[in-house]
């Protein structure tokens, strides 16, 4: 790796998943970085980590991981989900694999255990200072400097940057002060739906209580019931759910109501949350929004990456995914155009921007095949297809889950590529009932006609 300037201090706001992981990736080009983090020090305090307690990570997340030599801490607190595990009304179960080859699959992580090994390595190398309890409020780009308040004491104080890095999620401080001083794009995208966390604790000795290596989908339709394991036998169950209506997190205001609803649609799960109501009532129901805006950037004095340039709701697991392709992206661009802030930061901006807009899409549309798609014959067939297509032209044609999830190439090309692919699987598809049925010499010339070869791995 280079050390393309000792002198130059970084600072980075947010000491979440993309801020600790870009710390060490800057630290490890020679950087001395200054994080402001506004919450306390999660290794000290008992703190909720945030959001959702587990996520889910794939080939595109663990690649910076990799590069930031974490993967050896990293591994061993990773659990393989192999495919989804959908649970009818009655209660029966079909898996479904995520792909064909023994290395694809996905990884549950507990965020706040992913965090700490990414701060811990982040102040190993010594050159990185976190600063918990500071909030940015501010920042003035005249003066270069940020008004920070600390939590604790409730005091404001200056303090000055030379390049200043907005990884403070969706509700990002430097986002704002981008905005205020350039003409800004920016859309916040309400999902009308929100997410509850409950919890599937260990049986009693201790062992998972349903099958551990499964992303599992209770899909309902309109709405529906994940979860992911943990490390300690305990599954993350998260209801997703619309905001208003007959079935909303508005109207289920009683115990009583969350239990009918339980036991009418998610019968199964019932006896495997003890908790049920105590969860429901106590823990806060979460909002999804997409954020899209533009710029990315100021001058060479500000960036945002991670959340706080694009979130997007949860339902292809890529949030973080993202972000940490953000974050190396942007240290590859410091590579590629040493101490030259303002055309890494517009370069990045350029890179990632149309990636952070394809993923935020294809996390919406995956809402829907996951809550409802999953349960429908024809898109089961699509899918088998797709995994024909993918070993008899392996050149030409990889799944749109597989593009995404198991390899690197950019979000935006696999959406595109994706739609050109789902256009052909639905004509093939269009008459025929199994695999038998289709035609390959016309999949043959459809693919030939319709699609460049495919380089999943770009270097
Ligand atoms: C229910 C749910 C499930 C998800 N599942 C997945 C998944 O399976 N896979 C996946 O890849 N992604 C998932 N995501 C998305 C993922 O959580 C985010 O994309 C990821 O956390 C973004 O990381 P970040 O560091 O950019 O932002 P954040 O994680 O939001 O971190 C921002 C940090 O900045 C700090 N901060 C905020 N404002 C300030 C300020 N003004 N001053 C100082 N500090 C500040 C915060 O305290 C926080 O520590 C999920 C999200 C949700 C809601």
């Amino acid at each position: 790796m280079k050390n393309t300037s000792q002198s130059e201090t970084i600072s980075i706001i947010g000491a979440g998943l993309v801020g600790s992981l870009l710390a060490v990736l800057l630290a490890k080009r020679g950087y001395q970085v200054e994080v402001y983090e506004r919450r306390p020090d999660m290794r000290k305090n008992t703190i909720s980590a945030g959001r959702s307690i587990n996520l889910a990570l794939a080939n595109r997340g663990i690649y910076p991981l990799q590069q930031a030599g974490l993967m050896e801490k990293v591994t061993p607190i990773l659990t393989a989900m192999k495919g989804r595990m959908v649970h009818d009304l009655e209660g029966k179960q079909n898996f479904q694999s995520y792909g064909q080859k023994v290395e694809e699959v996905i990884y549950s992580v507990s965020r706040g255990q992913l965090n700490k090994i990414c701060m811990d390595a982040a102040e190993e190398t010594g050159l990185v200072n976190i600063h918990f309890n500071q909030k940015c409020e501010s920042v003035n780009f005249i003066d270069k400097t940020m008004t920070l308040t600390d939590e604790l004491s409730n005091e404001s104080r200056q303090v000055t940057f030379e390049h200043i890095i907005g990884t403070d999620g969706s509700t990002s401080a430097v986002r704002d002060a981008i905005h205020q001083v350039n003409s800004s794009q920016h859309d916040i995208i309400p999902l009308g739906h929100s997410y509850k966390e409950l919890r599937i604790p260990p049986g009693k000795n201790g062992e998972f209580l349903i099958d551990k290596n499964a992303l599992h989908i209770w899909p309902r339709g309109g709405y529906m019931l994940i979860a992911l394991p943990n490390e300690d036998a305990s599954f993350t169950v998260t209801l997703f759910m619309p905001n208003q209506g007959e079935i909303s997190f508005e109207n289920f205001d009683t115990p009583e109501k969350v239990k009918d609803f339980f036991k009418r649609y998610f019968s199964n799960v019932v006896p495997l949350i003890p908790d049920l109501s105590q969860d429901f009532f106590n823990n806060p129901t979460g909002k999804l929004a997409t954020i899209k805006c533009s710029p990315w950037h100021y001058q060479d004095k500000a960036l945002i990456l991670g959340d706080a340039a694009h979130a997007v709701v949860p339902f292809h697991g890529q949030g973080m995914n993202c972000g940490f392709e953000d974050a190396l992206n942007l240290v590859e661009t410091i590579d590629k155009y040493p101490n030259d802030w303002q055309t890494i930061f517009s370069e990045v901006e350029k890179n990632r921007k149309i990636n952070g807009d394809a993923i935020a899409d294809m996390a919406i549309e995956n809402y829907i095949t996951m809550r409802d798609s999953v349960r429908d014959e024809k898109f089961l067939l699509r899918n088998a297809l797709a995994f024909e297509l993918e070993n008899r032209f392996p050149d030409y044609f990889c799944p749109r889950y597989s593009m995404v999830m198991f390899h690197r190439l950019p979000y935006a090309e696999a959406k595109s590529r994706g739609s050109i692919q789902e256009e052909i699987l639905m004509q093939l598809t269009d008459s025929a009932r199994a695999l038998d049925d289709i035609n390959y010499s016309i999949a043959e010339k459809l693919i030939k006609q319709k699609l460049s070869r495919v380089q999943l791995n770009p270097n």
